[in-house]
């Protein structure tokens, strides 16, 4: 089955987001564990989580990607960013648990000027102080553009942390086709060489989901700006490569382009219409 979504707001609760990628042509969705910006997050709600999860088990919703806030910046040069991370991991996985294989997406981090060794290290730290043995959610790296000092703008980084953390059978990555374009891997003409790469220096088993984006700058740019599908410099063609490889087929992917819902509904339209 094709899993395709895109990011939508909870502030109406799962039951609500559900349904509307539904209502979308989608079947699956990715959200923010709180407001992307700021700090408190909606309190947890069983009843609309029950509802959720016998409606999207009844419409074909497998799976759905949390996406961490913006602000958890588990590498940052202040200490009080840093404990804000550690208890925003904490709580969100906490209420991750209620699921029975959640998917938690998190920008791996901007040293904001530590480096990037220190960086990893602080990484490193907090994945290992936030991971349990018994947890059911599997946490993610995203793959970043290395805008500013951003961390995981190379497979080799993001391997280095994923070496170190003990528990690294909790972890996987998510590959934004916007980032790795934007961070110098050529997936327009390459894909299967950068597909090998990644299979080299990470393992593709840890490959657990794709943000579908266009991009707005050229290749090797390191810039972060997202474009609607096919009208960037990625392009139409690469994207329904990407969407039909053999490697990938079976991931979910979550559009991240600058749309409002029509917009989203047009391209999951021509995305099913792509699946070969
Ligand atoms: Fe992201
Ligand atoms: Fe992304
Ligand atoms: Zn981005």
């Amino acid at each position: 089955m094709f899993k395709i979504g895109c990011h939508l707001s909870i502030s109406g609760g799962f039951l609500h987001a559900a349904k509307e990628i539904i209502s979308l042509g989608g079947n699956t969705f990715q959200y923010f564990s709180r407001n992307p910006q700021g700090g408190q997050a909606k309190k947890w709600d069983q009843d609309d989580f029950l509802a959720f999860s016998k409606y999207a088990k009844n419409n074909g919703i497998e799976v759905i990607l949390t996406h961490a806030p913006y602000t958890l910046n588990a590498c940052s040069m202040k200490e009080e960013v840093r404990e804000f991370a550690l208890a925003c991991f904490i709580e969100d996985i906490n209420k991750l648990e209620h699921f029975d294989n959640a998917l938690y997406n998190f920008h791996p981090g901007s040293h904001t000027g530590l480096g990037v060794q220190k960086g990893i290290d602080l990484i490193v730290e907090i994945l290992n102080k936030v991971l349990f043995k018994e947890m059911k959610t599997t946490v993610l790296l995203e793959c970043m553009a290395g805008k500013g000092s951003e961390i995981g703008r190379s497979f080799e980084e993001i391997a280095e942390i994923i070496n170190r953390v003990e528990l690294k059978e909790k972890l996987g990555v998510c590959l934004d086709t916007c980032h790795v374009f934007s961070a110098g891997y050529d997936i327009v003409n390459k894909l299967d060489e950068v597909l090998d790469e990644f299979d080299n220096v990470i393992g593709l088993e840890k490959l657990k989901a794709i943000h579908l984006n266009d991009s707005m700058t050229p290749f090797n740019s390191n810039k972060d700006r997202h474009e609607k599908i096919g009208k960037g410099t990625i392009g139409l063609e690469a994207i329904i490569n990407i969407i039909n490889h053999p490697k990938l087929k079976d991931l979910p992917f979550y559009l991240e382009t600058p749309n409002e819902l029509d917009g989203y509904r047009y391209e999951i339209e021509v995305l099913k219409k792509s699946r070969l």
